[in-house]
């Protein structure tokens, strides 16, 4: 078989491959763009996750000014608040179920809610909105029961993530390749040659979205990441109670219902944490059942509904929280991004914006932002 040849080969056809993808040809359509994708597209986290478009990081914005520092975490605020406007204004929304309702943080405990009133303050204060409910009115807005308080963040929502990808991969016109597991790279002449399951892929440039499985193709890149398991269930539908995504007790639970009355509900990392590492794609019963164990904490009123599917995916986790953006050591001509932390969704169209300035090496105000060097100076 003759190489595949092109100016860009993407591997990873998640969503950061497919956001890649997309604005390398806005920048230039007569790129020839590849994707290469091991199984087929949106096959890893991306195809399993629920679809929350949050603004911020996973922890609350108090929190993370603390992590991260105040103009940091102001610039990542800034930075997800640009993928809701581009997401908004260069996709066709409803290809992909977009729901710009909001979203509520609700929390599970006093302290928690102490931490969202705070960052309310704080958010206002750096020019962004959030709104601060008590305890009565969150479990009223949402028929529940034994949330704190909640902060109301208007912009973001909900979307389906598949679709998404898919659309972003259609409008590309880049060439996708399922079923095209890269194995080995290595530099010739002034690019790049790819070993892959459907023949060797020849590139000007390579760019690695492969989330937590990056290691798995380059082993230092273990440093940046690690792969954590995410547990999901999806409900028959029930009556209406949610009208936005719920995002709880410091993003360990994440809940929101589909038009169609179902409830997808995830999370419960937090009381299995030694369990829920890894690349193991399986479901287990003992957190399976805290999940439904806070449906039925949270959500009295929809009663034991049936639960018709569950599932994992395996997300990338960096060490300071933040994703990674680097060079391949010893291949000046391989970018790699990762370590999303469960939170790829925010960061999505505006970071497949930054790698494609990346790769043009065009200015972008926030190429510093997730670069390896701030890693390596958090670690
Ligand atoms: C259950 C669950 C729920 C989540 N909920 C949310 C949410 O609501 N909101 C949110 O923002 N985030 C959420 N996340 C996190 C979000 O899904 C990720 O941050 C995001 O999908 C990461 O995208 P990615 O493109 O970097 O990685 P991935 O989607 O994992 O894509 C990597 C791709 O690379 C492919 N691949 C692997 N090895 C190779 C190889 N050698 N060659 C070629 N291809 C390869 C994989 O098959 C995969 O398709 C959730 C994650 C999970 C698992």
């Amino acid at each position: 078989m003759p190489p595949t040849s092109c100016d860009v080969a993407v591997v990873g056809g998640g969503i950061m491959g497919a956001a890649t993808a997309f604005w390398l040809r806005r920048h230039d359509p007569s790129l020839r763009v590849v994707v290469c994708e091991a199984e087929t597209l949106a096959h890893g986290a991306s195809g399993r996750n629920a679809g929350f478009l949050l603004l911020g990081t996973h922890t609350d914005y108090a929190s993370a000014i603390g992590a991260h520092g105040r103009s940091r975490a102001r610039q990542l605020w800034q930075f997800t608040q640009e993928t809701v406007q581009l997401i908004r204004e260069t996709l066709d929304g409803a290809a992909f179920d977009l729901a710009l309702t909001g979203s509520l943080i609700a929390a599970g405990s006093p302290e928690e809610a102490e931490r969202l009133r705070r960052s309310a303050e704080l958010l206002a204060e750096d020019g962004a909105e959030a709104v601060y409910h008590d305890a009565g009115d969150v479990n009223r807005r949402i028929h529940a029961q034994g949330f704190h308080g909640a902060l109301f963040v208007p912009e973001g929502g909900t979307m389906h993530p598949v679709k998404l990808v898919r659309h972003l991969l259609a409008l590309s016109g880049a060439t996708a390749l399922e079923g095209a597991r890269v194995t080995a790279m290595e530099p010739v002449n002034r690019g790049m040659r790819l070993v892959s399951e459907r023949g060797i892929v020849e590139a000007g440039m390579v760019v690695l979205t492969l989330g937590a499985y990056l290691p798995q193709l380059v082993p230092e890149a273990a440093q940046f990441v690690r792969p954590v398991r995410a547990q999901m269930l999806a409900t028959a539908p029930v009556a209406p109670v949610l009208g936005l995504p719920v995002y709880s007790h410091g993003g360990f639970f994440y809940l929101r219902q589909h038009a169609d009355g179902r409830l997808l509900l995830g999370g419960a990392r937090h009381l299995h944490e030694a369990e829920e590492v890894g690349y193991d794609d399986a479901t287990t019963e003992a957190l399976q059942a805290d999940l439904e164990a806070y449906l039925q904490t949270h959500l009295p009123e929809i009663g034991a509904p049936v639960i018709e599917r569950r599932w994992s995916g395996t997300m990338g986790f960096s060490p300071d929280g933040l994703p990674v953006v680097g060079t391949v050591p010893g291949l000046e001509r391989a970018t790699f991004a990762t370590g999303f932390t469960g939170h790829g969704m925010g960061f999505s169209l505006r970071f497949g914006l930054l790698l494609a300035n990346r790769v043009f090496e065009r200015t972008d105000s926030y190429a510093d932002l997730f670069d390896t060097r701030q890693v390596n100076a958090a670690t």
